[in-house]
């Protein structure tokens, strides 16, 4: 085997990573950005350096031929024999998905079943699929769900207080997001401190513009924050988080809006935004509450106080906490964000280490030798775990 690729479709964009195996090195990434505009964007990173193009790209099946044609033409491979297989990421998985799967009609066909559960999400990863088969017909290729690893909850902890029947005939209940991140950090932090993740207990706060959180005992998701959706859980960038749902009635009555336009606004104009006035993003918020502006302190301490409601709740559900991990985004680069939940967990008995917490993207135990619980920051790498599923997957078939 000598090369993967590692696929994410969105709705107008295609994010790739091509993969030396068995090495794992990163031999390009990129991607095409504005997909059904006639000036997309297409950075291509080769040797550390950017490249970036604006031209018109119609549909994904079009950003895959240029993605695939631009490889040969900058010999990055000699011809399309070298790709080995395709991972790409899905969104959700829905009940049917525990794992990994190679892709054929019948996965394709039930990929398209659960467009419903995720109507922004699965179409697009269907439209890389799709993209992908056409021009590389013969090449496996691999479906990796971000549902999959939240699968072995409990029903008492995936399931609503709502009537019965809209589970047995909607699949309405909690499936989570993430999950290829949490199940690699998780695993990836009970390396670092030379231990097997099926011996401990774990709680790995995932912290981009998206968050989530998932309780982790012997290797396994007992529970997760985000629910039906990615609007659930802990407050994100945009999003709200859990809130009283009768907000929705209560805020359409008030601003004479509908059901849309308010999930909306839950959606797009809340979570750090919609408290701060001013950013989603949180060096911005960081900024913003160093020079005095106190909604952007509040939009970080909801945040950070219900991160750490989470802990403790999934504390108790563990029955215990060995390893509490920080990753994404704010998780890898913010060492306030990081050290402020830990101050808000002292009763947890986490010893703090400033030094080792001033660090950022790189695998760190942030705490001291004596603390009750370990804390440590881990890089996440979901294009990592897409492949070597897919390296799985395909040398399990041949
Ligand atoms: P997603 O993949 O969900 O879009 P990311 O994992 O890229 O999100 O995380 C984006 C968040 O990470 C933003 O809020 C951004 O401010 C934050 N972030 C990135 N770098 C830093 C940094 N140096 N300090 C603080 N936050 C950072």
């Amino acid at each position: 085997m000598k090369k993967i690729m590692a696929v994410n479709a969105g709705s107008s964009s295609l994010k790739f990573q091509l993969l030396a195996i068995p090495s794992e090195k990163v031999i390009t990434e990129g991607i095409i950005e504005r997909i059904g505009m006639n000036d997309a964007y297409y950075t291509i990173k080769l040797d550390g350096k950017k490249i970036k193009e604006i031209l018109p790209v119609k549909n994904h099946a079009q950003a895959v031929e240029l993605l695939l044609n631009d490889l040969l033409t900058k010999k990055i491979i000699a011809s399309f024999d070298e790709i080995d297989g395709v991972g790409h990421r899905v969104v959700h998985g829905g009940e049917t998905f525990k794992e990994s799967v190679l892709i054929d009609e019948s996965v394709i066909a039930e990929i398209t079943k659960l467009c419903d559960l995720a109507p922004l999400h699965n179409p697009a990863n269907l439209t890389g699929i799709a993209a992908f088969s056409k021009i590389l017909p013969d090449v496996k290729q691999v479906a990796v769900f971000d549902t999959a690893f939240h699968q072995t909850m409990s029903q008492e902890a995936y399931m609503y207080a709502v009537p019965y029947e809209w589970y047995e005939k909607y699949g309405l209940r909690k499936y989570g997001a993430h999950g290829t991140s949490h199940q690699f950090v998780a695993s990836e932090g009970a390396k670092l401190i030379n231990k097997a993740v099926e011996d401990l207990k774990i709680i790995t706060l995932h912290l981009g513009n998206g968050a989530s959180i998932a309780a982790i005992k012997n290797g396994k998701c007992i529970d997760t924050s985000m629910g039906l959706t990615p609007l659930g859980g802990i407050p994100m960038g945009t999003r709200s988080g859990d809130i009283d749902p009768a907000v929705v009635e209560f805020i359409a009555e008030k601003e004479n809006l509908s059901i849309k336009e308010i999930l909306n606004m839950l959606n797009k104009k809340s979570g750090y935004l919609g408290v701060s006035g001013v950013s989603n993003d949180s060096r911005d918020l960081e900024e913003g509450m160093e020079a005095g502006n106190e909604r952007c302190r509040l939009a970080l301490d909801i945040q950070y106080k219900r991160i750490a409601d989470y802990v403790g709740s999934y504390y108790i559900y563990l029955g215990g906490l060995d390893l509490l991990v920080f990753t994404a985004g704010i998780g890898e680069n913010s060492n306030r964000a990081r050290s402020e939940i830990i101050r808000r967990l002292q009763v947890l008995c986490l010893e703090l280490d400033e030094k080792a917490n001033d660090v950022r993207s790189k695998a760190t135990i942030i705490t001291k030798p004596n603390s009750k619980v370990v804390a440590v920051l881990i890089p996440t790498n979901e294009e990592l775990v897409i492949v070597r599923d897919t390296v799985r997957i395909i040398q399990n078939i041949h």
